[in-house]
């Protein structure tokens, strides 16, 4: 893949330029996938070349990082701030304020709380069910039967809006396997009525991409390692 082609230390080196990455990419998504561009570990000066290139849409998954870059990008109308992390309770009340759109809610006791904080500070955010539809020890996740027994109480957590289901497969998982896990879940979502999706990752977005994505999260795969810490 193109990432390889990548140095640590200088993302934009010949033979691959942020734009050639990012042309290649957008040429490859079907239309409906959208792309999510995940900065996490990397500089606002490399988010900044993204939106000049003219991406909107950013995932991050800490929050102090993002808070830091969202100042420093102030200037930049109209981004589109995606939170794709592991979402803490104490945090979510910032979490709220700072992002649009929520990837990573995975339990009905953070709906509730996220519906609650949001009614106070008059958001409406977009938010996907984290699923976890293969044993997986380092995620978390709903699986099917519980989503499907908490869907008639998570329906009903306005201002909530829940838009999608977001999953991720394990790793070391081939591309048979993650197809097939992705595929589980795109039915998953029809059976609830949820037209979005947020699955793929750098390593896998072209089988999530063929599964029905409407959200592939991208960050090494379009900028390379990580080059800069939290
Ligand atoms: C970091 C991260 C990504 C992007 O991963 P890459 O392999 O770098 O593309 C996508 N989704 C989540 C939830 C992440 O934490």
């Amino acid at each position: 893949m193109a990432a390889g082609a990548l140095s640590a230390h200088d993302p934009v080196s010949p033979p691959w330029s942020l734009e050639q990455q990012l042309a290649a990419l957008r040429a490859a998504l079907p239309a409906g996938t959208r792309l999510l561009a995940v900065s996490k570990g990397h500089p606002a000066s490399s988010l900044r070349q993204l939106v000049a290139l003219g991406q909107r849409s950013f995932g991050e998954s800490r929050l102090q990082e993002a808070i830091a870059k969202q100042a420093e990008l102030a200037d930049l109308a109209e981004l589109d701030w995606h939170y794709i992390g592991r979402l803490q309770a104490n945090k979510a009340r910032a979490v709220l304020r700072q992002f649009g759109t929520i990837h990573s809610v995975d339990s009905l006791a953070l709906a509730e709380r996220l519906a609650r904080i949001a009614a106070e500070e008059g958001q409406a955010p977009a938010v996907f069910l984290q699923v976890k539809l293969r044993p997986d020890p380092s995620k978390t996740g709903l699986s099917a039967d519980e989503l499907r027994q908490l869907w008639p109480r998570l329906q009903g957590l306005e201002p909530l809006r829940i838009v999608g289901l977001m999953t991720m497969a394990p790793q070391g998982f081939s591309a048979a396997e993650s197809q097939a896990l992705f595929g589980e879940c795109a039915a998953l979502a029809r059976e609830l009525g949820l037209p979005e999706l947020s699955m793929g990752m750098s390593g896998d977005w072209p089988e999530a991409a063929a599964a029905g994505s409407t959200w592939v999260r991208v960050g090494s795969g379009l900028l390379g390692p990580k080059s800069c810490q939290a």
